[in-house]
């Protein structure tokens, strides 16, 4: 079996060792004669397995021990109403919440609270095609805001965060989706990270909630128990029955990362991968473009253009019969993407890169 090149935007690419441990393991879990997949969640064996997926996202990213990790359901999707649900919908109508809206998954975001609360979009993206953001250093929160709002990473139009605000005592809650693990976090500056796990960490079905404990103390108690911190923080994550499947193969993508040395090598293998490929955009010689503000590219979303888009549908041709899939820009904004998450071997970017060039050579 010859595996392609995945650059799909999510679910995504994950390591080969790992899918192939799932393999080995799907119908008897380590000698137990029984699928992990079909083992009680409040067994020792999925017990195991979910603090260790636990604390493992604690040693990867250097989480404090003033924090709590949740392992969640409903996808990245169901945090843009949990935050304001818990934040900001049952504190009174004098309160507010702060969003910088930079794309497509803040305006998510944004829509949700503001369906439950007073918001402010403190910085608004639409007027540049939200192909670029504001500077961290001039983020600052709006008197009386309960919590500012950023999206680490905008998947879809490719602009991503290089430093963070500082907001002071409010919390700063980041949607950490696309680059989750993809570099190092100061966890300390943030309230509330969250992020689905499919598009760096594993497969779909699973949401990491890093959360302040002191957060968790302040969720109002009028809420539905699925949609409380609190119950989540105070069962560990095991209120209800967890995606077991999804966590299990986090873990296994975790333990993949440690082996390979944690983030900072991973870091440096983002950035020549992403490198590698605004490279040959720069070097093309307007063939390529690519729309987002320099100082705010993605490293693991690299949007572009070819400069004549009739010829977009006959590159994307080209990578299928070289084994690359999943470049196709977003339905929403069209044009070509590369996904280049966590395992994304540098080799693909390579190939990738070669590929644009050799294209543009042919085309131009
Ligand atoms: C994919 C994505 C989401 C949505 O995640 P779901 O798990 O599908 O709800 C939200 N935010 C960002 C930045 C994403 O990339």
């Amino acid at each position: 079996m010859k595996r392609k090149y995945n650059f799909y935007a999510g679910p995504s690419t994950l390591p080969l060792p790992v899918l192939d441990e799932i393999q080995r393991e799907i119908v008897d879990y380590r000698g137990h004669g029984l699928s992990i997949i079909e083992t009680s969640h409040r067994s020792k064996e999925y017990d195991a397995i979910h603090h260790e997926a636990i604390a493992n996202i604690r040693e990867l990213l250097e989480v404090p021990d003033d924090y709590h990790i949740l392992l969640l359901g409903g996808g990245a999707s169901l945090q843009f109403g949990m935050v304001p649900l818990n934040f900001l919908h049952f504190v009174g109508e004098q309160a507010s919440a702060d969003y910088v809206v930079s794309g497509a998954w803040a305006k998510k975001a944004y829509g949700d609270a503001a369906k439950l609360g007073t918001v402010n979009a403190i910085f608004d993206g639409k007027e540049h095609n939200y192909m670029t953001l504001p500077a961290a250093g001039s983020i600052s929160p709006t008197p009386g805001a309960r919590y500012l709002h950023i999206t680490s990473n905008e998947t879809i139009g490719g602009v991503q965060f290089q430093s963070w605000p500082d907001t002071g005592e409010v919390p700063l809650v980041a949607d950490m989706s696309s680059d989750i693990m993809s570099r190092r976090i100061p966890v300390e500056r943030f309230g509330i990270i969250y992020a689905g796990a499919q598009k760096n960490l594993g497969p779909a079905g699973v949401t990491v909630v890093i959360i302040r404990n002191d957060l968790i103390e302040q969720t109002p108690s009028q809420l539905p128990d699925y949609l409380s911190y609190r119950v989540h923080a105070e069962k560990e994550s095991l209120f209800n029955t967890p995606p077991v499947f999804s966590v299990y193969a986090l873990n296994l993508v975790l333990r993949y990362l440690k082996q390979q040395g944690g983030i900072t090598p991973l870091e440096d293998a983002n950035k020549e991968k992403a490198d590698l490929l605004y490279k040959a955009i720069e070097d093309s010689d307007g063939f390529y473009r690519c729309p987002v503000d320099e100082r705010y590219r993605s490293r693991m979303n690299v949007v572009f253009r070819i400069a004549d888009e009739t010829l977009e549908p006959v590159f994307l041709e080209e990578t299928a019969k070289h084994d690359m899939v999943g470049l196709k820009g977003h339905r929403s904004v069209g044009g070509l993407r590369a996904s280049l998450y966590n395992a994304m071997p540098v080799a693909g970017a390579e190939a990738l890169a070669d590929l644009m060039r050799s294209f543009a050579a042919r085309h131009a």
